[in-house]
């Protein structure tokens, strides 16, 4: 890159280079500096166990980037990323050979819960017929008053509840398990606020786009993202881990895909105190213990239709998930954990060698925990699969301890960066009217622990670089990110600059915190 940049963001995640994409859609030359040998952050795909076993190492579910809005307008269809889902979204198996299965079709779904039947369709079925005017009021910060009040407030009054209290009244195993399998995904106590929320938000969202892996892995996500930003122009350094933020070459925009503890040792003095101490305020999660697997086969489920998902939620029925998620919080390894199982294989066979699958799977552990789980995961899906263990040629391990050695951001092997308590939901990481914003003139936050969640949907970064955008570079415009279908090369100069401008949407961009486009 020639001179200095415009805008340096550090971390590529996905939200750093969600960031990093808008601002070099706004014509900014921007330089990205990555820790890591390789960029991806959370989205990234490795041969961690043999040669030809292709493993997520982080993300592996996208819900979240197939749902979100930065990325229907990124299109990433049309810069070839594709999105792969098995026959059944997510199970959860139960003893004696019964599981909990969802699928596409809220109605297919609930045909198999017997009592609960009526119960799931009334809970699920709303939010996800309106996914669409509920998913880009989630994503994005809480701050203004819905588009769509009566949906939003549909789903917000059981969303705030424990996802307990939600399902007290239901009486078959299998609707109850559903529940846990999903709202544990926030990893806390399925009696705290607001589990609900996230267990209904996860389970709609599977009946509304589906819950598909990326056909080749993750990384074929953060690739597409990283060959927009060089497309345009900018650059990305791997291999640079940033410990001050006076090491960063002079730019008029710095974005920082960090955690909140990050962020404190990077801006050091230049903090100003009461902001930092709120920052030291800022509360951590549990870890998780992440085990791959390259298997001889598919996992032989006794039930058939697990074998058929691409997601399983292992650890038996709601009371049982419970006990294992309440042990986590009160600082305890589980002996039955809640396992996370992805058999990315049953949707997308390009993942390890013909007839061999690869299998991810985490289970939640005490904070900074150094303790290997290997042996717990496969009891539990031994439990439920019988013969698993046989299968298995190779495994690749991480400790939560482990996960933050490799990434800074998971602080104590904590995935979300940062627990989702209603607090920290609406006030992440700090109170502040624009989150993004630090204190320091032209630093921005941008990473997951500022608004709207975790997960791989690219809008805290984008939120991040439309405010840097409007403060520090005087754009109101919101750039157009979707992917340059240039005029072919004899079009006129003129109509190639038309084409240009035409790139940038015309409606102003007041606050992106009040009106973040959707
Ligand atoms: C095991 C695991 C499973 C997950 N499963 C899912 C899933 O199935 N679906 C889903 O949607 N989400 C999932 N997530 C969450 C998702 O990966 C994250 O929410 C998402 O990646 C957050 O993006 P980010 O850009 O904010 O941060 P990250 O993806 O964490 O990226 C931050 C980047 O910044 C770099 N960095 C940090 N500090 C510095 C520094 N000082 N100098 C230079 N570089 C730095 C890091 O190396 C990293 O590359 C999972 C995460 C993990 C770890």
């Amino acid at each position: 890159m020639r001179g200095n940049p415009d805008a340096v963001i550090v971390g590529s995640g996905p939200n750093g280079l969600a960031a990093a994409v808008t601002l070099s859609a706004a014509g900014l030359k921007v330089l990205v500096i990555e820790g890591a040998p390789t960029i991806g952050g959370g989205c990234r795909t490795e041969e961690l166990t043999l040669p030809g076993f292709w493993h997520d190492v982080c993300s592996a579910a996208h819900p979240l980037a197939l749902a979100s809005p930065f990325f229907r307008r990124f299109d990433l269809p049309a810069r070839g990323v594709r999105f792969a889902s098995a026959p059944v979204e997510f199970a959860q198996p139960l003893d004696g050979g019964r599981a909990a299965v969802v699928t596409r079709s809220v109605e297919e779904t609930a045909a198999r819960l017997g009592a609960d039947r009526r119960a799931y369709r009334n809970l699920f079925g709303p939010p996800a017929r309106h996914m669409d005017q509920i998913l880009p009021e989630l994503l994005a910060p809480l701050r203004r008053i819905p588009a769509h009040p009566l949906a939003m407030a549909s789903y917000g009054s059981r969303a705030i509840l424990p996802a307990a209290t939600v399902v007290r009244n239901w009486r078959t195993p299998e609707a109850r398990a559903v529940m846990a399998g999903a709202a544990a995904h926030a990893m806390m106590p399925l009696t705290a606020v607001p589990t609900a929320g996230i267990g209904i938000m996860l389970v709609s969202l599977a009946h509304a786009v589906g819950w598909p892996v990326a056909a080749g892995g993750s990384a074929r996500i953060t690739d597409a993202m990283a060959e927009a930003v060089t497309e345009a122009g900018g650059a990305i350094e791997t291999g640079r881990w940033v410990r001050s933020l006076a090491e960063l070459p002079p730019a008029t925009a710095t974005l920082l895909d960090v955690s909140p503890k990050a962020l404190i040792s990077l801006g050091g003095d230049r903090l100003p105190s009461r902001y930092g101490a709120a920052l030291r305020r800022y509360r951590y999660g549990a870890g998780v213990c992440k085990v791959d697997f390259a298997l001889s086969g598919p996992v032989p489920w006794t039930n058939e239709d697990c074998r058929k998902a691409g997601t399983l939620h292992v650890g038996g029925t709601f009371e049982q998930m419970a006990a294992a998620e309440a042990e986590v919080a009160a600082g305890k390894h589980p002996e039955r954990p809640y396992v996370l199982v992805v058999q990315a294989g049953v949707a997308d066979p390009s993942r390890a060698p013909a007839g061999r699958h690869t299998l991810w799977t985490y289970c939640h552990v005490p904070a900074g925990s150094d303790v290997d789980m290997t042996a717990a995961i496969e009891a539990q899906i031994e439990r439920f699969a019988p013969g698993f263990r046989d299968l298995i040629l190779a495994r690749s391990v991480r400790t939560a301890a482990d996960e933050e050695a490799h990434n800074p951001n998971y602080v104590g092997g904590d995935i979300a960066v940062g627990m989702q308590t209603v607090r920290q939901t609406i006030a992440r990481p700090v109170a502040r009217w624009n989150p993004y914003r630090t204190p320091i003139r032209g630093v921005y936050l941008c990473s997951s622990a500022t608004p709207p969640l975790p997960g791989v949907h690219g809008r805290c970064g984008e939120l991040a670089a439309l405010s840097a955008l409007r403060d520090v570079f005087g754009l109101r415009e919101i750039p157009d990110i979707g992917p340059a279908r240039l005029p072919v090369k004899s079009t006129s100069p003129l109509s190639r600059t038309r084409y240009l401008l035409s790139r940038y949407r015309r409606e102003p961009l007041m606050d992106p915190v009040r009106t973040a486009p959707a």
